[in-house]
């Protein structure tokens, strides 16, 4: 079997595992943040947590995309910057700047994020840095600039919608309050609104079924973890704003 068959199972693989994942998610709720429980076996530390799953979708990204023939191409390497714009903070920002204290997640949840993170960078570094064929035409290319222009926005509301949350807890708090503001006015989640928005675009700027693999098993990931976000929201506070919708603004 040739690499190129390897790629190919491998994407596949990452999209039945989104649907596996999409559906699952309809009978378990992933243990970690508000819905943490006991019974998924040892636990480390919420930070520590985040570092160690993310880690394979930055440095492992980058050392699988160097290793590529096309790495040192001027449209790959643009990809590149997209791809680790997002994951440099997600790795080494984002976990410091949560209010995490006495916070744990279940080891078997950051194995698993571990193993996924470590498939979809083969899936999408392999693609971006050699399997893929990107000319310096590709940045002025139509579908470059919408999913490059479609990442940068879901990364601004991913951001914005992030801080807002982070901004919540003063500090040595743990609890829950309702956010408001930016758009918080129109739905409960828009962090993976803006996620789901940002791996939307790669997989347009790319053109690629790696990239529509992350999208596909980002949004079967966040979607139903927003609804029971949303259903968690109604019954903590039962002053929720009843127009706010879960997912979608005006939709879902
Ligand atoms: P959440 O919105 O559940 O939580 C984000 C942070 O804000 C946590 O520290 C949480 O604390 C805190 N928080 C959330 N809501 C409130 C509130 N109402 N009051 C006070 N604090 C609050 O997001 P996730 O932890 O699930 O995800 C974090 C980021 O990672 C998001 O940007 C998401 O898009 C991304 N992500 C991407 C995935 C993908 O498949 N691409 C998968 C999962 C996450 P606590 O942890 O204590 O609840």
């Amino acid at each position: 079997m040739t690499e190129a068959q390897i790629h190919t199972y491998a994407t596949w693989t990452e999209i039945a595992l989104g649907v596996l994942t999409f559906v699952s998610l309809f009978f378990v709720t992933a243990p970690y943040g508000r819905h943490a429980r006991k019974g998924w076996g040892p636990e480390i530390g919420q930070r520590a947590g985040w570092i160690l799953m993310e880690l394979p979708a930055s440095v492992l990204w980058l050392a699988i995309f160097f290793a590529g023939d096309h790495a040192l191409e001027l449209a790959p390497l643009a990809l590149m910057a997209l791809w680790q714009i997002h994951y440099v903070n997600r790795t080494f920002v984002f976990p410091f700047r949560i209010k995490a204290e006495g916070k744990t997640t279940p080891l078997s949840i950051v194995l698993t994020a571990i193993v996924f993170n470590s498939l979809n960078a083969y899936v999408n570094a392999r693609w971006v840095g050699h399997f893929g064929s990107y000319a310096v035409s590709w940045l002025y290319d139509v579908r470059f600039l919408v999913g490059a222009g479609l990442f940068v926005a879901g990364f601004a509301i991913n951001q914005h919608a992030d801080a807002v949350l982070m901004s919540l807890r003063k500090p040595g708090e743990t609890g829950y309050k309702i956010p408001k503001g930016g758009m918080y006015r129109f739905i409960s989640c828009p962090n993976y609104f803006g996620e789901m928005l940002e791996w939307t675009g790669w997989a347009i700027a790319t053109w690629s079924l790696a990239g529509l693999a992350f999208a596909i098993y980002t949004a079967a990931n966040l979607a139903p973890r927003a609804i029971k976000h949303h259903a968690w929201y109604h019954e903590k506070f039962p002053d929720y704003p009843p127009e706010r919708k879960a997912l979608i603004p005006f939709v879902v």
